[in-house]
C-alpha cells in the first residue's frame, strides 16, 4: 500500500507516524512541527529571556545534538547566543571519541566551544580514578551516581567560564520519566519534590538551567537527527550496563506498550505532584567549603571528593545518575528501531 499523504503540506508522501499522535507526516513537515514545539516549551515556559547567554551541555549524543540543532534554529527568533560546554568525564575509550563528535559539531555549525574536564576541576579525580577507587566497595555499581554529581558542577564551571547566563541541556521526555520512576522506586521524596517543572530558576547563585526537550520524546528526538541527517555519537558508556536507569527504562519501555502516552504522563505527575511539608526539601543554603548550592553543611561534589580522598566513597550524597546510562540494546539499535516503527506505521 503506498504511503499516505503529509497531513501537513498534502503534496509530499509522508515519510513517518508521529509516534503519540499517529500524525503522518513527510521529513521536512515532521521537523518544522518538532522545531515549533520546542520554541513554544520555551516561550511558553519562558526558559531563555531575550539577551540570554546559553550554554549548551554538549555530549556529542543525539539528545544534545538535537539540542544544539534546534536552538541554533531558534536563535534568532529567541535572541540568544549559543555556547557548546562540553564535560570530559575522563572515561578511557569512550569519551574521548564522543568529544570528537561534538569538535565535529561546534565547526560545522560555527558555534564556540568550550570543554572542561574532571580532572582539572577535581582534584586530579577523573571517572576511571573514581571507579577505581569504588571497585570493591561495594559502591563499584554506582559510578553513575557519583558521574552525576560532578558532571552536574563541571557544566556549572563551564557555563561560568563561557559567561553563560543560562544552562539547557538535552533531557527528553523518556528521560524525565525514568528519572520520576527511579526516584519512586528509591522512595526519593526530596528528589520527587524537585523533580517537576521544566528546570531550576537558579537559586542559591547557581545559574538557571532548562530542558527544552522536556516533552519531545526520545523517539522523536532520534527521528528528528535522522531527517536532519545530525552526525552524532551512539556508543554506550563503558559504565552504562550498571546503572539502575536501565532498569526504569526497561519498565517504562513495558508501560507504554499499553499506555503510549505513559513517558508524557509521568512527566506531568511529577509536576503536579504535592508533597506533605514533612517531606519537602529543606531550603538549600551554601557549601560551607565551595559556596555552591549544598542542602547540608558540603554540596554533593565536595562530599563525594572528601569520601574518595578518604578511601571511603558514600552515597550520603543521595542518588543521581546522568540519563545516558544503563541500556542494553544501546543507542544505535533505538536509533535505528525508532525510525523503522515510524515509517512502518505507515
Ligand atoms: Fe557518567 Fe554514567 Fe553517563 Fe557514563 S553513563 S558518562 S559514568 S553518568
Amino acid at each position: 500500500m503506498p504511503a499516505p499523504t503529509c497531513a501537513s503540506c498534502h503534496a509530499a508522501r509522508a515519510a513517518l507516524r508521529r509516534p503519540r499522535s499517529g500524525q503522518a507526516l513527510c521529513g521536512p513537515c515532521f521537523c518544522a512541527a518538532f522545531e515549533a514545539e520546542v520554541l513554544h516549551t520555551v516561550v511558553a515556559g519562558r526558559l531563555l529571556p531575550p539577551g540570554a547567554v546559553v550554554a549548551v551541555g554538549a555530549s556529542g549524543g543525539k539528545d544534545s545534538t538535537v539540542l544544539a540543532h534546534v536552538l541554533r534554529e531558534l536563535a534568532p527568533r529567541l535572541d540568544v547566543a549559543l555556547r557548546l560546554v562540553a564535560v570530559d568525564e575522563g572515561i578511557g575509550g569512550y569519551r574521548d571519541e564522543a568529544l570528537a563528535a561534538v569538535r565535529r559539531q561546534a565547526a560545522r555549525w560555527e558555534l564556540p566551544l568550550t570543554v572542561v574536564a574532571y580532572e582539572d576541576l577535581f582534584r586530579g579525580w577523573t571517572m576511571d580514578a573514581v571507579a577505581r577507587s569504588t571497585a570493591g566497595t561495594g559502591r563499584g555499581r554506582s559510578c553513575c551516581t557519583f558521574c552525576g554529581v560532578l558532571r552536574r558542577r563541571a557544566l556549572e564551571e563551564g557555563a561560568r567560564l563561557v559567561g553563560a547566563t543560562h544552562i539547557v541541556t538535552g533531557h527528553n521526555a523518556d528521560d524525565m520519566a525514568e528519572t520520576v520512576l527511579m526516584n519512586f522506586l528509591r522512595g526519593d521524596a526530596a528528589r520527587l519534590a524537585r523533580g517537576g517543572g521544566l528546570g531550576s530558576r537558579g537559586e542559591g547563585g547557581a545559574l538557571p538551567r532548562c530542558r527544552p526537550l522536556q516533552f519531545a520524546s526520545q523517539k522523536e528526538v532520534v527521528l528528528y537527527a535522522h531527517f536532519r541527517r545530525l552526525d552524532y555519537f551512539s556508543e554506550e558508556c563503558v559504565y552504562a550496563p550498571e546503572a539502575f536507569r536501565g532498569h526504569a527504562r526497561d519498565l517504562l519501555k513495558r508501560l507504554e506498550a499499553v499506555r503510549p502516552t505513559a513517558a508524557l504522563d509521568l512527566v506531568h505527575s511529577a509536576e503536579r505532584l504535592a508533597l506533605a511539608p514533612a517531606v519537602r526539601p529543606p531550603r538549600p543554603g551554601a557549601c560551607s567549603r565551595c559556596g555552591a548550592l549544598a542542602s547540608r553543611a558540603l554540596c554533593q561534589a565536595c562530599a563525594l571528593l572528601d569520601g574518595l580522598a578518604r578511601g571511603r566513597p558514600r552515597l550520603a550524597i543521595g542518588e543521581r545518575e546522568h540519563r545516558g546510562g544503563g541500556d542494553a540494546e544501546g543507542t544505535r539499535g533505538r536509533a535505528r528501531a525508532a525510525v523503522e516503527a515510524a515509517a512502518a506505521a505507515l
